[in-house]
């Protein structure tokens, strides 16, 4: 549902760009009525239905609090008003290219080792959508945030922003307009002087309220949410990379790494909180 990478507006890795593709249909039976017929009946599940979302991530177990284990960057929830969203699909840690099939699309596995709707085959971000989808996004949306300290280092906007999914086509629909994703790419200094970026995608036409070379702190507006782009609902792509360019979970878990890089790791059915200070 995402478009990831400058520095075009288009560009994002080449294998999360094709599996978006045929992703659509399938991503949005997750978080709406489902107009499909042959979808398996978990998808009527919910996404948070009966799972321990964050136990790994709050690395604390039976036996006690461990201390929790950090990456080189530390990052606040990328929203400033996380009760307006619901949903939430995160990375796919399954190595495999699945078929491009109704199961195969469903066939992912998130750093808690969870299957769809908590992930897609080959999603390369979190995905945090806005609860309401349309109406909400009307009614004024909802702040992206800076999730860290950092540096604008590329912005895009003023494309259209109601780009939905297609029943007619299982993909994305942008009414004729081009799919591009207005969005922001923010880069950090690490704790090991390490420059990492954080990428927000999809955002409303028109909102994005900060300019290259800008510095930003955790916290600072940096749009409101969207449906620009590949994104078939309102919703917010946020994806981490390291500095080689390499897309990382900032969820710990035992898919992803020991290392949780949210400030605040969540617990619970709860999303990461906020930094502080
Ligand atoms: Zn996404």
């Amino acid at each position: 549902m995402a478009k990831h990478r400058g520095p075009s507006t288009v560009a994002e890795p080449r294998r999360v760009r094709a599996a978006q593709r045929r992703w659509a249909a399938a991503l949005l039976c997750g978080a709406t009525a489902c107009q499909t017929t042959d979808r398996p009946k978990a998808l009527d599940a919910g996404p948070a239905a009966g799972d321990d979302a964050g136990a790994l991530d709050s690395a604390a177990g039976e036996a006690g609090p461990d201390p929790v284990l950090r990456g080189p960057l530390s990052l606040a929830w990328p929203v400033a008003e996380p009760s307006a969203f619901g949903s939430v699909i995160g990375v796919d840690h399954d190595p495999e290219v699945q078929p491009d099939t109704p199961l195969g699309r469903l066939t992912c596995a998130d750093h808690h080792d969870r299957a769809f709707p908590h992930c897609y085959d080959e999603h390369g971000g979190t995905d945090i959508i806005l609860t309401g989808g349309f109406s909400a996004m009307d009614a004024g949306s909802q702040p992206v945030i800076a999730a860290a300290d950092g540096v604008v280092i590329a912005t895009e906007d003023g494309h259209y922003d109601r780009c939905h999914a297609s029943a007619e086509t299982g993909s994305v629909d942008c009414d004729g307009h081009p799919m591009i994703a207005n969005h922001v790419i923010l880069e950090h200094e690490a704790e090991d002087g390490t420059a990492w970026t954080t990428r927000y995608w999809h955002l409303k036409q028109g909102s994005v309220a900060v300019a290259i070379g800008e510095a930003v702190s955790a916290g600072h507006t940096l749009g409101l949410v969207g449906s620009s782009g590949f994104s078939s609902m309102p919703h917010l792509h946020f994806q981490l990379e390291d500095p080689s360019g390499q897309v990382v979970d900032p969820f710990a878990g035992p898919r992803s790494q020991p290392e949780t890089f949210w400030c605040s790791p969540p617990e619970g059915e709860a999303p990461p909180g906020p930094c502080e200070g």
